[in-house]
């Protein structure tokens, strides 16, 4: 029989995608399923920048660009970085737009990463972390947090965890599936805790724009001592509704980039040419775009934490960013695939079980609202009614 990689032996497939995929199929057999599960905005992609890609499409824009990105764009992202995120790099040595935030991430872990290296990932986690650090044969060690500290990581639980083989630490502010958002001396622990053990930080920033209640996303790349040792990551799906687009970008030090750039030449070559029109649009030309959907996620946050809070065994903090409910649903003497097989058996209602996310994640279902305020009520109703059965 044929033989595959070694390196497949400790990756499983996206328990997020395979949710995907059993809610198309559910569909296709007629089931009316509100889902929950995934990652995905349900606005439309903002107009600018729609008819941007469009006219670089109709003006013929549709060749390779240079590997790192069109000189736009990553003019763009560095006055962006520079402006809104105190990250200082040179558009011309410390930028690669990439196509997606995922492979961005992919190619940063590359870049740092051997065999049998390990990175410390905090969990729960978005769950493509420790899936691609085994993809590069290398091993994510978890840093297991928990909801009495808010999901806040500090050096209690990291100094244990550093190995000879430790390279660097991920750290994604605002968190999926968590909602925390990173806080100054949270931060500043982290960046001393990177300079004492030498690692690189790989910071996945692309929930930024989403942050409640008047909180400010902070850049771990901004702290002083923190550049050299940084890798910031973003991407355009979430803050700019532009899942399908599939693009981001990897800032920091151009020795880290240079080698990084080499991953992007020999793979991707570059991300599309009018995409990347239409990310210069989302950088500039969107702001009202972005406000009105962190109005609209706002108002979602609490139709779903006081939809969750009033089932009984359940509870829920309200997330500070991203767009996640996570629900302690412990209460309900159900782990977390149950519960969630439950709500998809009784109520065709999809949510992601905590344990997909790692070591902390049992205990907990994740809820995304990035759905419309209709689907939320209807779901809500259903959960209502099944809750009534296990109360
Ligand atoms: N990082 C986190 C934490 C995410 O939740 C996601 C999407 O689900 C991504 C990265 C991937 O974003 P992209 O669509 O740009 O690949």
């Amino acid at each position: 029989s044929v033989r595959v990689a070694q390196r497949f032996a400790s990756v499983e497939r996206s328990a997020t995608v395979a949710l995907l995929e059993t809610v198309q199929r559910l569909r296709r057999s007629g089931v009316e399923v509100l889902d929950l599960s995934g990652g995905e905005p349900d606005f439309p992609t903002p107009e600018p920048v729609v008819a941007e890609a469009v006219s670089a499409l109709e003006s013929g824009d549709t060749h390779y660009t240079p590997s790192r990105g069109v000189p736009e764009l990553l003019r763009a992202v560095a006055d962006k970085l520079a402006v809104e995120n105190g990250i200082h790099v040179d558009p011309a040595t410390g930028v690669i737009v990439t196509p997606s935030a995922k492979q961005a991430l992919f190619t940063a872990l590359m870049t740092v990463l051997d065999p049998g290296d390990e990175v410390i990932v905090p969990t729960p986690a978005w769950v493509s972390y420790p899936a691609m650090a085994g993809l590069l044969g290398a091993r994510a060690v978890s840093a297991e947090l928990g909801a009495e500290d808010g999901f806040r990581l500090s050096r209690r639980v990291l100094d244990g965890l550093v190995t000879d083989r430790t390279r660097a630490l991920v750290v994604n502010t605002p968190a999926n599936p968590t909602g925390h958002v990173l806080d100054r001396e949270e931060a500043e622990e982290i960046v001393a805790f990177a300079v004492e053990y030498d690692l690189v930080l790989i910071v996945d920033e692309i929930y930024e724009k989403i942050v409640y209640d008047g909180r400010v996303h902070l850049s771990l790349a901004s702290l002083p001592g923190a550049a050299e040792r940084t890798l910031t990551v973003n991407g355009f799906s979430k803050a700019y509704a532009m899942t399908g687009w599939r693009l981001g970008y990897l800032a920091g030090p151009e020795p880290l980039i240079s080698q990084a750039l080499k991953v992007q030449e020999h793979t991707v070559s570059c991300a599309a040419s009018f995409v990347q029109r239409g990310g210069v649009a989302a950088l500039t030309r969107t702001a009202d775009d972005v406000a009105a959907m962190l109005k609209e996620y706002t108002v979602r946050r609490d139709m779903t934490v006081s939809a969750l809070e009033a089932l009984p065994g359940v509870t829920c903090a309200s997330p500070e960013g991203a767009f996640y409910a996570f629900a302690d649903i412990r209460g309900t003497g159900l782990t977390s695939a149950a519960f969630a097989q439950r709500l998809l058996d009784e109520a065709a209602v999809t949510v992601a079980p905590g344990s997909a996310f790692g070591p902390g994640g049992e205990g907990y279902v994740r809820l995304s609202f990035a759905a419309s305020r209709e689907v939320l009520r209807g779901a809500a109703e259903r959960l209502s009614r099944l809750a009534a059965q296990w109360a």
